[in-house]
């Protein structure tokens, strides 16, 4: 398949002005697959000005005819779903079923945010002196930038597209430098339902920080929405502080789980693989740490073993592999790190725990022992990896489950109400009650503490990309 390997600016794609261009990596044999234009800042600038040019008429779009584009590229998206799949397994690493299940979830934000386009709410209400009416309007933020990682490289871009436009945003995507090939899909996608020139452009810049750093800086620019690590979360927060830009930000998770004394093994299992081994732990939402109750620990390291045996690694091309590579070998050598750091704490290996010799593979691996404050319970590990720490007290297990700076995700296994009891405890901002997954375009996605700023999906998703007006008229 060909790949569009180039910027997207102002309705065409077009190789950047400095002519350079980066490689893309298949990292199941770390062959280059394309090579992607470098965006210089002329080029940023460019996809600045070309969203700026194009607000006032997008905004002024009927909210029916925005929701029929948005709808669109949904139906082309559901006829290309294989390929979208392809391109994801090609440059991510990541399993087949993974691919086709991300594409499935990705184009339902084009159809949840055609949906929320046309229901925009606004308020109405008298004053109580009864002096004036007041009337709430919403409107679009303005000209967004949409910053996304290499994990979900279409999910990531399709939530923030699809609610940007929806609410009347004009937009530029900057892709993860790992994952350009997705992204660059995703537009011409739009591009082919007909979404007008400027109202989508697509930049990979190099270097990153400081060219982004000047896009915030334009004062069209009003609005940051970010997927990505705490660290690099806070220094664009920073940026945003200049020229006081909106920010959403979706931060790094590091999601317990806690088995409950009186859990459903059966249950507990098809949930703890599910919240573990989707996108091969490379997701934000991936359970970080177990904490099992120790009546029942053993029965679960030992089903939890034979579960992951079932594992098979390598490239996602082949079918019938259900864990792919990861997206690279330095991401790679940084799941190795924190298994070796566990174990050097007295932690033991059960299953996996190994590093391919070719390729950016990692078994699906089983780690007991692991001692709570230890670095693989504090760090997001981002891949196949399932630490076991045991506990004797369900206050206990709540309380290593908040010691963390982090609060995106949270996972319990248990008697329902006795579950319902420790949700209510856990500081998170979306928690899982005996099942391994929570992500639904019709669901507020996000996370509390360090975890991040706002929410992405259900009908606060488009709230990020509107402004409210008040305007008082004299009763
Ligand atoms: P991940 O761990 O998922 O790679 P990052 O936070 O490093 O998380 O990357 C997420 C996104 O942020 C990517 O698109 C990446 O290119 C971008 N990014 C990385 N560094 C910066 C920076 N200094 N300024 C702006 N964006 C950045």
């Amino acid at each position: 398949m060909t790949y569009i390997a180039d910027l997207f600016i102002d309705g065409e794609w077009r190789a950047g002005s400095s002519g350079e261009r980066f490689d893309v990596i298949d990292p199941s044999d770390l062959s280059v697959i394309a090579r992607f234009a470098v965006a210089s800042e002329a080029d940023c600038m460019a996809a600045v000005d070309a969203a700026a040019s194009a607000q006032a008429a997008w905004a002024a779009t009927a909210a029916r005819e925005r929701s029929e584009l948005l709808r669109a590229a949904y139906d082309i998206f559901t006829d290309e779903l294989e390929q979208f799949a392809e391109i994801m397994v090609r440059e991510n690493g990541k399993a087949w079923s993974d691919a086709i299940g991300e594409a499935n979830y990705a184009k339902e934000f084009f159809r949840w945010f055609s949906e929320e386009a046309v229901r925009i709410p606004g308020d109405f209400r008298l004053s109580p002196s009864g002096d004036k009416r007041i009337l709430v309007d919403r409107q679009p933020i303005g000209v967004s930038l949409l910053i996304t990682p290499w994990n979900f490289p279409a999910a990531m871009a399709t939530r923030k597209i699809a609610p940007a436009l929806a609410a009347g945003c004009t937009t530029i995507l900057k892709p993860a430098r790992e994952t350009p090939l997705t992204a660059a899909y995703v537009v011409d996608v739009l591009r082919r339902a007909g979404v007008p020139s400027g109202v989508v452009n697509l930049v990979t810049p190099v270097p990153t920080g400081p060219n982004v750093a000047k896009m915030i800086d334009r004062p069209e620019v009003r609005k940051l929405s970010f997927t990505g690590s705490t660290e690099v979360g806070r220094d664009l927060l920073r940026a945003c502080a200049d020229s006081v830009v909106s920010a959403s930000m979706e931060l790094g998770g590091n999601a317990p789980v806690i088995v409950l004394p009186g859990a459903d093994m059966d249950v507990t299992i098809e949930g703890a693989v599910l919240a573990k081994m989707r996108n091969g732990g490379s997701a934000c939402t991936a359970a970080n740490r177990f904490y099992v109750h120790a009546s029942l620990h053993d029965e679960f390291v030992e089903r939890m073993n034979v579960a992951l045996g079932e594992f098979t690694t390598g490239p996602g091309l082949d079918r019938s592999n259900q864990l792919g590579a990861m997206v690279s070998v330095t991401e790679r050598d940084k799941v190795a790190g924190l298994v070796d750091a566990a174990v050097a704490d007295g932690a033991t290996v059960v299953r996996g725990g190994k590093a391919s010799e070719a390729g950016a593979f990692y078994d699906a691996t089983l780690v007991t022992g692991v001692q709570h404050g230890s670095r693989i319970t504090m760090n997001e590990i981002f891949g196949p990896v399932t630490a076991v720490v045991r506990y004797d007290d369900v206050d206990e297990a709540v309380r290593m489950a908040n010691d963390t700076i982090y609060g995106l995700m949270a996972y319990v296994f248990g008697e329902e109400r006795e579950a319902m009891a420790v949700a209510h405890r856990l500081e998170a901002g979306m928690i899982a009650i005996n099942r391994g997954v929570v992500s639904d375009p019709a669901a507020p996605f996000g996370g509390v503490k360090q975890s991040g700023l706002g929410r992405e999906g259900s009908s606060e998703g488009i709230l990020e990309y509107l402004e409210e007006k008040y305007i008082a008229v004299t009763a």
